[in-house]
């Protein structure tokens, strides 16, 4: 049995005063929780340290967003993995779609940042899913199939064991269409097997792969009961510590009766 894991990401959301009050409300309503689920938070760089202060009594974890392969250096505006864990961080998303389809960012550039982040002892949360066109075109597997490729060209499966898949068809995220379960699933089997052909069934059978893509309470535990989704990655309903906290009691829910 996988152990749930239930991120927020808060993408370019919050300001100092309400990162460190939903931090801190979700440490004090976080209690049993996490004896069953991970749960990790993702703020924006410039309030991870105060949210990292704000849960450190709590097994809650934090995240960043991104970060760049390179080590620190003259890269005028970007963020090396050393400082990510020199501000307590323990995760980081890498290839969401926002950043693959606003910033244009390759599989190419996203397997770089993954080798350097899982080199660093970060755990990364690696992202993939189709567009609505590409699911419309029954290319959804073929597309997961090549970001997954692109994404973990080079990485072992030792390293492989620090990292989580997040499965996030576009066309759900931030839009209220949530995929039904059995998209989810069908894409989360399908995923499971890419990690069965590339790497062994121990490391398929051992990775988590989450859904996102419009997760709220009410639909996170159908989700979850599905044998191949392993947690959630949520936006939307992450900024706020009781939609949150609905969600991460549904991941607790399900993994009670997975
Ligand atoms: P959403 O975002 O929950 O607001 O759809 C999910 C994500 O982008 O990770």
């Amino acid at each position: 049995m996988r152990r749930p894991l239930l991120a927020g990401n808060w993408k370019m959301n919050t300001t100092g005063a309400s990162a460190t009050e939903l931090a801190t409300s979700l440490a004090a309503q976080l209690v049993n929780e996490t004896d069953s689920v991970d749960v990790v938070i993702c703020p924006p760089f410039p309030y991870l340290a105060a949210v990292g202060s704000a849960i450190s009594e709590n097994r809650i974890e934090v995240g960043a967003q991104d970060s760049y392969f390179e080590t620190p250096g003259a890269f005028t505006g970007e963020v090396a993995n050393e400082m990510l864990v020199d501000v307590g961080c323990k995760w980081v998303i890498l290839g969401h779609s926002e950043r693959r389809h606003v910033l244009g960012e390759t599989d190419e550039l996203i397997n770089k940042k993954v080798a350097a982040a899982l080199e660093q002892g970060l755990k990364v949360i690696l992202c993939v899913g189709e567009l609505l066109s590409e699911r419309e075109d029954e290319q959804t597997e073929a597309v997961l199939d090549r970001q997954m490729q692109g994404s973990l060209t080079g990485i072992s499966a030792e390293s492989v064991q620090d990292l989580v898949v997040a499965y996030e068809p576009v066309w759900a995220i931030g839009t209220g269409k949530t995929a039904t379960k059995e998209q989810a699933e069908s894409a989360h089997h399908h995923l499971r097997k890419w990690l069965t052909s590339r790497y062994n069934p121990d490391v398929a059978d051992a990775t988590r792969i989450l859904y996102g893509g419009s997760v709220k309470p009410d639909n996170a535990l159908a989700l979850m009961n599905q044998p191949n989704v392993d947690g959630a990655l949520v936006g939307g309903a992450s900024l706020k510590a009781d939609s949150f906290i609905g969600i991460i009691r549904a991941g607790v829910e399900a993994s009670g009766s997975n």
